[in-house]
């Protein structure tokens, strides 16, 4: 039997985000602690949360230094004083000169993912910037290949004819973390850390002060084997979400956010009710159940105090189109209780994602905390 709030018991008429703070509190903490007894300098990536107020909680923690994903969300943190931050994307030629506005202001580091982009940064900035050479590790997305060496040294050689310009040393983000299961992260990590102590190795004596940033949610959460490893930048953990849960990453109790969705039709015959709450606000992103089922988010009960449950054991997000969500039941009594006009609480495949489309958070107490978004960048 569902219990779960009427929405007009809580005044909410729309799918809206609910940041659960003392989870996210707890997260942004634990990591720091693990961080400073790893002796690793933790660079978090705010491109998860993307709000000023969140990156507050994070300054409590003692956090000085922060990734972003793109220059807008560097000028975004900066002016809220973040004054040491890595723009974690491969470095885009069309904004030359506001990288070079924001490198007078602050300390500004970048990054440069094949031997042209190096070359492109060279020739069109001339203001002091640090860069990172971006190294592709396993993940197959950007960065020159963890054994192209001959691409690695014609990187070098470029950023080091140019005065201007600091080689900090080789960043890596492997992403393909996310498709393993706790069990096999540290072996996955193990490979990684192999990966970039050649790269070590092969560079070390020409760049004595060299630094290797890596350091995913799920290696950082997982493992601990940091050798060799400088500085991590995971960022999901504030929040965590089911494909972290579904690969036992993170617990659903550990997800600091919810999409408070109403149930807006409920069909007991065919075992289907559906919630407003779709592919525009969840994102199309996905994992699958412990039953092997493709899902788009685990759906919870929601109390008065907007506080949210632990999943329904029986009812599965099994379909989204742009505003609806579509829940199947394996049976007919799983449905037993829910009605039009309630509110359940859908934890997100994927966090960073979905707070990127929703745009802003909603506090259980009706705080509204606000917060850029890279769809739609001021
Ligand atoms: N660094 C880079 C370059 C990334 O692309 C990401 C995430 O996509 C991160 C760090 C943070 O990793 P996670 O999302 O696993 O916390």
């Amino acid at each position: 039997m569902i219990t779960t709030v009427d929405a007009r018991e809580l005044g909410i008429d729309r799918p809206v985000l609910m940041l659960d703070k003392q989870r996210c509190l707890r997260n942004i903490r634990r990591m720091a602690d693990k961080a400073s007894k790893q002796g690793l300098s933790l660079r978090p990536h705010f491109k998860t949360h993307q709000s000023l107020e969140l990156g507050r909680w994070f300054r409590d923690c003692g956090c000085e230094r922060i990734t972003v994903s793109s220059l807008p969300m560097a000028e975004y943190f900066a002016g809220d004083g973040w004054s040491d931050i890595t723009v974690a994307f491969p470095y885009n030629l069309g904004q030359a000169s506001q990288v070079a506005a924001l490198a007078r202001r602050i300390d500004l580091k970048l990054l440069v993912s094949s031997p042209v982009g190096a070359a492109d940064l060279a020739a069109s900035i001339t203001t002091g910037v640090e860069v990172f050479i971006e190294l592709d590790v396993g993940h197959g997305r950007t960065g020159i290949a963890w054994d192209d060496y001959a691409g690695q040294q014609r990187a070098l050689d470029t950023l080091a004819a140019k005065p201007s310009i600091t080689f900090l040393g080789f960043l890596t983000h492997a992403g393909h973390s996310y498709r393993y299961s706790v069990g096999q992260l540290p072996g996955l990590n193990s490979e990684v850390l192999a990966r970039l102590a050649t790269v070590r190795q092969r560079w070390q004596p020409q760049w004595p002060q060299l630094l290797i940033s890596s350091g995913d949610t799920p290696c950082s959460t997982v493992c601990d084997d940091f050798a060799g490893i400088d500085e991590i930048r995971p960022g999901n953990y504030a929040f965590f979400d089911m494909q972290q849960a579904s690969h036992e990453v993170c617990k659903p109790s550990d997800i600091a956010v919810a999409l408070i969705a109403p149930v807006v039709a409920v069909y007991p015959q065919r075992q289907a009710a559906a919630i407003w709450g779709g592919a525009v606000h969840l994102s199309k992103d996905l994992y699958s159940d412990s039953e092997g089922h493709t899902v788009y988010g685990a759906l919870c009960p929601l109390a008065a105090d907007g506080s949210w449950g632990e999943p329904l054991k029986d009812l599965r997000l099994s379909a989204l189109s742009q505003e609806h969500g579509m829940i199947s039941a394996d049976k007919p009594e799983a449905l037993d209780g829910l009605r039009e006009g309630q509110l359940l609480a859908v934890l997100p495949a994927h966090s960073c994602l979905t707070a990127d489309l929703m745009g802003s958070y909603c506090l259980p107490d009706g705080t509204w905390l606000d917060m850029l978004t890279s769809t739609k960048p001021r």
